[in-house]
């Protein structure tokens, strides 16, 4: 067989027989992954010779038949749409609209409501039993510069819009991190977050596959069963975002003294523990180093840009900050005219390199507004301090203007954290005729622990200048969180508001 022309593919031709995947039929090597992804392709062409970056859609579980249809798309020269397998129909509906996706891949288990959804649009409907019927056709010559994938996200404002990155961009962000955190095929990763996403998709599945690893599914995330695969050991990584690492820990504290023992083992033997995607609370990295060992790694990135901000796989990691630029990105912080700042001033995070997708699906004016001179413009704040970044939280959303001031949402959130009887919050701004905005913030309090705001602000007051203390409080609500554990701030807003 001819080496492929994708790098990820050409990569697995040569890690052959090693196991690329365990799930729940078992082990599969590379070897027989990219004989799978040869078969979905054949079948996605249909007899044509290239799908010439034709959109297809796929709703998939995590497992083998979630690689084999997204390798199977890239062979045939398609662009690979991963569909959310917990949004109900009407976002499914938006998003194979949005994309104008040709071809519509399920499980069989979503059959019955793909076969509804599709009755509307014209659109084939495939289901992954079909792929090995049809024999193998050789590889589509696939470019670098050629777009590979959209992720849909969800701005602030708007519908999702979907990003778009090249085979070239993938590329760049998967090297980046499998030469930063140093992965090798010796590694062993349990995979345990959603694949319509570009942690589980980029950082955890493709760096992977790159670097020879194996990587282990778990249907879902469930606690116990990740704690059980931690204890049971061969693993030498895990990833997750900081709601994860908080159900662990509150696991952790439901088990008995042995089992706590052997949880603590479990971790030991790993190599690296990451958390990004979100804020990791201080009081959770230090809880984890307590009873794991390890101190989190956490980064910072975006589906936009891939990562771009890590603490170190050696050396001291910051609880609360996310590190230096990774290899091959380059990052600078603006101020609001538009000019870079240095050092202990907060700005807008702008991100330059090969990782930095290349548009927003059929959106052209969005697009040329997120660019700067070639710079993409997050729309995160960070402050740096000897080249260490603080990320402050979304301009939009995170960064509070009060009064004279502007405050950061996460910055407020990391210390009420830091309240024995806050088990979690999160603030916002929510508009106010008198200050501009008011800050605000919702706890779930520990059972049986409920403070009253005053009592609240008379320990806020000891912590925080005045202007950050929230000034309106709404108890025991459960924060509204997305498939990746973010809070909605714009639903929690309206909270206040209505
Ligand atoms: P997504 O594109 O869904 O991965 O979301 C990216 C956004 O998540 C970024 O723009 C940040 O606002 C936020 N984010 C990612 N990592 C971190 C982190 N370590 N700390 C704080 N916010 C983060």
């Amino acid at each position: 067989m001819s080496r492929p022309s994708l790098e990820i593919l050409a990569r697995a031709q040569e890690h052959g027989s090693r196991t690329a995947l365990v799930d729940e039929e078992g082990e599969l090597s590379y070897a027989d992954l990219l004989s799978c992804a040869g078969h979905a392709a054949a079948h996605l062409l249909a007899g044509r010779r290239d799908l010439d970056e034709a959109r297809v859609a796929f709703l998939v579980p995590p497992g083998r038949d979630f690689v084999t249809t997204q390798w199977g798309i890239w062979q045939a020269g398609g662009v690979a749409v991963s569909l959310c397998l917990t949004h109900p129909a009407a976002e499914l509906e938006y998003v194979l609209a949005d994309s104008d996706a040709s071809i519509f891949v399920v499980h069989p288990q979503f059959e019955p409501m793909a076969r509804e959804l599709v009755a509307k649009r014209e659109i084939r409907l495939v289901t992954t039993d079909e792929f090995r019927r049809v024999a193998p056709v050789p590889e589509v010559l696939v470019s670098s510069h050629r777009r590979a994938m959209i992720i849909y996200t969800s701005g602030t404002t708007g519908k999702p819009k979907g990003v778009v990155t090249t085979h070239g961009n993938i590329a760049a962000q998967i090297s980046s991190l499998t030469e930063a955190w140093e992965w090798s095929g010796d590694d062993r990763i349990l995979h345990v977050l959603p694949l319509h996403h570009i942690h589980g998709i980029i950082n955890v599945l493709s760096c992977a596959l790159w670097a020879g690893a194996v990587c282990e599914f778990l249907p879902r995330f469930d606690a116990g069963r990740v704690w059980d695969r931690i204890e049971s050991g061969g693993l030498t990584l895990f990833m997750a975002v900081p709601t994860i690492y908080q159900r662990l820990i509150a696991a952790w504290e439901e088990a008995d003294a042995p089992r706590r023992a052997a949880m603590t083992a479990g971790c030991l033997a790993l190599r690296l523990m990451v958390s990004g995607s979100a804020a990791l609370p201080v009081p959770v990295f230090r809880k984890w180093q307590e009873l794991s060992g390890h101190a989190l790694l956490e980064r910072y990135g975006m589906t936009e840009i891939g990562m771009a901000l890590s603490n170190p796989l050696r050396g001291e990691r910051v609880p609360g900050t996310v590190g230096r630029p990774l290899p091959g990105v380059e990052v600078r912080l603006m101020n609001e005219a538009g000019q870079s700042i240095g050092d202990e001033q907060p700005g807008e995070i702008e991100v330059r390199g090969p990782g930095v997708f290349s548009e927003y699906w059929w959106r052209p004016a969005e697009t040329s507004a997120a660019f700067h001179d070639g710079w993409f413009r997050t729309g995160d704040i960070a402050v740096c301090r000897n080249g260490v970044s603080t990320i402050l939280g979304r301009n939009s959303v995170d960064i509070i203007k009060t009064g004279a001031y502007k405050v950061s949402a996460l910055e407020i959130e990391q210390e009420l954290l830091a309240h024995p009887a806050i088990e979690e919050c999160a603030v916002v701004g929510v508009p106010d005729e008198e200050w501009g905005e008011r800050v605000c913030v919702a706890i779930k309090w520990k059972s049986g622990n409920d403070l009253p705001l005053a009592e609240l602000r008379t320990w806020c007051k000891e912590r925080l200048a005045v202007y950050k203390i929230p000034s309106k409080l709404l108890s025991n609500v459960d924060l509204p969180r997305n498939a990746v554990g973010k809070v909605n701030k714009k639903e929690m807003r309206a909270w206040f508001t209505e």
